[in-house]
């Protein structure tokens, strides 16, 4: 007999609306004992049943709903179902832009709360960030093995939020091949090397594929500054786009060194291209002090708020970077800016960029609004997944 769990009256408001998440302080009474992963039955405080989820004991987070079907039980059936759901609405996109690389399973977006995969050609890379992902570690396997037997399966659940759900982190291989230091994807004829072992995230940033692709369409014969290059993704796409000059920006040289590899894979000019190791914050009060100008510049900072408490100061540094870019832009310059902070809302993103431009002296114009690629989905009960905001702003 599976466990229970009785909401505080009111409380279940939030699943009646599809919400997959339990509030510790939500829950009024538990009938049983669950351990952390176990699959528990959800019932509002009248003892109406609303979902079956995931025990999380330690969590702020007590448990995440698998399902709102009573009649869907949580087996080896219900991950292949979902995965191959999940799978489908990427399908058309892979075929459309020539993806070896994608996300397959984003989350709470995709019905599978804490688990996150992502797709390198034949390397499928796993983050499992719930009690309830990692309990049910073994059939998420045992799904991608049966979907995907071309597949490998790799392990980078080496993230902090782990700790909240009482997990250590892990990485490594689950079945089949450890990856190379590189392996190649493509997506619209370009090439990225990807190291799935130590690279960020599960080894690379796929949400920003379509804004890479925006960003080529203001580079030809321009000046382009890459703040926060990683391995160089924007800058690809910028001298694909015919940019007659490009500096990159990251503090890590390991993501400088690939950048100049997927720059020379795709058999690109870098004579012109400059990989430099340094802080942007710092790097753009230099070139500002030099008098130094670019015609279009891509600002694609590290998440700046992890918590609510952090959000203040992320509002003060986006102003900071955006301000400092609208003053190196040359007139008519495009400005392409993000915020990936899940906290940042789209509006007060907007409003940031708009002050910075006010406070530069800059008359501004949005060009484009961005977001995340469509295999980040977002699940319309769930908009903690929207994170990715992006702008493209022009400026006099
Ligand atoms: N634009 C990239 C992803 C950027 S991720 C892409 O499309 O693939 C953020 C990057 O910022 C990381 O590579 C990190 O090394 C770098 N970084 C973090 N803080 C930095 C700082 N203060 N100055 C320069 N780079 C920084």
């Amino acid at each position: 007999m599976s466990a229970s769990i009785y909401l505080v009256k009111g409380r279940e408001k939030s699943l009646l609306r599809r919400h997959p998440w339990i509030f510790s302080k939500g829950i009024e009474r538990v009938e049983g004992n669950p351990v952390d992963g176990d699959t528990v039955e959800i019932y509002a405080n009248d003892g109406k049943w609303l979902a079956r989820g995931a025990w999380s004991g330690s969590s702020q987070i007590r448990a995440r709903v698998w399902t709102f079907d009573k009649d869907e039980t949580v087996d080896l059936d219900f991950f292949i179902r979902r995965l191959k759901y999940a799978q489908e609405s990427r399908d058309p996109l892979i075929k459309r832009q020539g993806l070896t690389g994608y996300r397959l399973c984003a989350a709470e977006s995709d019905g599978l709360p804490g688990l996150t995969i992502d797709r390198y050609a034949n390397f499928l890379v796993c983050q499992i960030l719930s009690a309830g992902a990692e309990f049910q570690r073994e059939l998420i396997t045992q799904a991608l093995r049966t979907l995907y037997p071309e597949c490998s399966i790799y392990e980078r659940s080496d993230v902090a939020v782990r700790k909240k759900e009482g997990l250590k982190e892990r990485t490594g291989v689950i079945y089949g091949d450890t990856p190379n230091e590189s392996v190649v994807i493509e997506e619209s004829g370009v090439k990225i090397l990807v190291d799935i072992r130590n690279g960020h995230k599960t080894g690379f940033y796929l949400d920003q594929r379509d804004n890479r692709q925006a960003a080529a369409k203001y580079t030809e014969g321009k000046r382009v500054l890459n703040c926060f290059s990683y391995t160089g993704g924007f800058g690809v796409y910028a001298l694909k786009g015919g940019a007659k000059e490009l500096v990159n920006v990251d503090l890590s040289q390991n993501a400088l060194d690939i950048a100049r590899q997927n720059a020379e894979l795709n058999g690109l000019d870098t004579s012109n291209t400059q990989f430099i190791r340094h802080d942007v914050f710092k790097l753009l009060r230099e070139y500002r002090e030099k008098g130094e100008k670019f015609d279009v510049i891509v600002l694609d900072p590290p998440k700046f708020a992890e918590s609510k408490a952090q959000l203040l100061g992320a509002c003060r540094g986006y102003k900071d970077i955006n301000m400092l870019a609208f003053q190196l832009l040359a007139p008519g310059g495009v400005l392409l800016t993000y915020s990936c902070s899940g906290l940042m809302e789209q509006s007060l993103f907007q409003k940031i960029v708009a002050d910075a431009a006010l406070d530069a002296g800059r008359d501004a114009q949005i060009l484009e609004l961005l977001s995340q690629a469509s295999d980040h989905p977002i699940g319309t009960a769930y908009p903690e997944g929207f994170y990715l905001k992006g702008l493209v702003v022009r400026a006099r």
